[in-house]
């Protein structure tokens, strides 16, 4: 058995159940063996696998708060603490009922490399709670944040640990963990990213998840020579992703004529009217399916089944494992030419092999969305100088990054005979950074 190989094994063996947490690390293993394959004894002796599969830390704890029934209710809450090697552990928070540990592992073991490839210097993290924000009041939620804050704050700080938003955690919800933050501590420090505007957020950190997704895929597409500009485009979730995915292609010239939310999915073929969702979903909260009230032109499907819209790209800002291999098949015979990932891991294993094996241009999610991250990081920065840059002044350091993660991601593919293979690409890259880093610091 090849070394990625018995890491493998051993991972299965000692985390039983946390299907996600496998399903990521194999994905990294099996992409990275080359370059284990060239330094084999060396890592072995070091046991360096072995360290980056195994989280620095965990925490798991309680949140006790009340409802507006006065009813107490308890939700479970984590903080993967993951690899701290090139900088603070990074990594968002995710309120959604599906959250367990295998998730918040999968999630931080991606963010290890996602990070690394940024080029800026942040460490892997993630965290989150069971509790799901929607359909409850602005008190139930701020009193949820605030008890969850209460013992996250034990474990985090501005040069230790700087969570963010991620499913079901926006600006509401980052206000809500701020002022318990301070309130506790008494600091006013860059603990958190994603804040408000006046209070040490960042300009376009709302829009950079999806813009940096845009620039890449633009990016990918001026290399392949078949620009982003009249290409029609189908793009999943509505979240804050999705929305900030579908507004930097319209300005550069798509066409997004689908999205959708875990209900189900619309499809207008004049282009999607992102003001319209934008109020359904950012102002009311509301469904997506509201948006065919308002615009005749579109339908409304419920349920799965975005993916058989026709389209020449595909973006997954949804959620994980949401494009499965009868997906990519439907891509595929639609003449779809590229998948490009704004959610963590949305395509499964088998669809993402499928995807490469079709030659169809594939970005992973560590490559694709690392903007969000990178702004983050941006915001960490201007919190320390005690400054705020302008719009212009972040976007391009944006837009720069990730035009220096598309050519990480395809050097490293070329140099270990993987051209275009950009999963391998962006694996290998993020590794190398952190991997010289952990030897250089000796064995903790
Ligand atoms: P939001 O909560 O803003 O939006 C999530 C969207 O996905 C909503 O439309 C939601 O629908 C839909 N969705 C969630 N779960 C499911 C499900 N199980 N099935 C179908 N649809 C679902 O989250 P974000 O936009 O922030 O995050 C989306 C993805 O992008 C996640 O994978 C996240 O980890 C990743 N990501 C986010 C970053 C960020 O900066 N926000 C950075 C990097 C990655 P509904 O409203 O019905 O729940």
């Amino acid at each position: 058995m090849s070394y990625t190989e018995e890491v493998y094994a051993r991972v299965v063996e000692k985390n039983p159940g946390e299907a996600e947490f496998h399903q990521a690390v194999k994905e990294v293993l099996a992409t990275i063996k080359p370059v284990i394959d060239a330094n084999e004894a060396e890592y072995r002796k070091m046991a360096i696998l072995e360290r980056l599969v195994e989280p620095e830390r965990i925490v798991s704890f309680r949140i006790p708060w009340v409802d507006d029934q006065g009813q107490v209710q308890v939700n479970k809450g984590y903080r993967v603490q993951f690899n701290s090697a090139i900088g603070p552990y990074k990594g968002g928070l995710r309120f959604h009922p599906s959250v367990n540990q295998s998730i918040l592992k999968f999630l931080g073991f991606e963010q290890i490399f996602k990070n690394s490839l940024t080029g800026l210097p942040i460490g892997g993290g993630k965290g989150g709670a069971d509790f799901d924000p929607k359909g409850k009041s602005d008190g139930e939620v701020m009193r949820f944040c605030q008890s969850f804050m209460t013992e996250l704050s034990k474990y985090i700080g501005a040069d230790q640990d700087v969570p963010a938003g991620d499913i079901g955690v926006g600006a509401r919800e980052i206000g809500f963990l701020y002022g318990q933050y301070k309130r506790i501590t008494g600091q006013y420090e860059g603990v958190l990213t994603g804040k408000g505007l006046t209070f040490g957020g960042s300009l376009i950190r709302t829009q950079a998840t999806g813009y940096g997704l845009v620039y890449l895929v633009n990016e990918m597409l001026e290399h392949h020579k078949k620009p982003i500009q009249g290409k029609t485009i189908v793009v999943s979730g509505s979240g804050n992703v999705a929305i900030y995915a579908v507004e930097k292609a319209h300005q550069l010239g798509g066409k997004v004529v689908g999205m959708s939310d875990s209900n189900g999915y619309i499809h207008d073929p004049n282009g999607i009217n992102l003001d319209v969702v934008k109020e359904i979903k950012e102002v009311r909260r509301g469904r997506i399916k509201e948006y065919v009230e308002k615009v005749p032109s579109a339908t409304y499907t419920e349920g799965k089944g975005i993916w058989s819209i026709p389209c020449d790209i595909a973006l997954p800002c949804a959620t994980q494992n949401e494009l499965t291999l009868e997906d990519a098949k439907q891509l595929k015979a639609n003449n779809c030419f590229c998948v490009a990932e704004g959610a963590n891991m949305p395509t499964t294993l088998d669809a993402t092999e499928f995807i490469q094996e079709n030659g169809i241009l594939f970005l992973p999610g560590k490559a694709a969305n690392a903007g969000g991250v990178a702004t983050s990081a941006l915001e960490m920065t201007q919190n320390s100088m005690r400054l705020s840059w302008t719009e212009q002044e972040v976007d391009e350091k944006l837009h720069q990054i990730m035009k220096d993660i598309f050519v990480k991601c395809d050097d490293a593919a070329k140099r270990y005979g993987m051209e275009g293979n950009y999963v391998a690409g962006a694996n290998i890259a993020g590794f190398e950074k952190v991997i010289n880093a952990m030897k250089a610091q000796g064995i903790v």
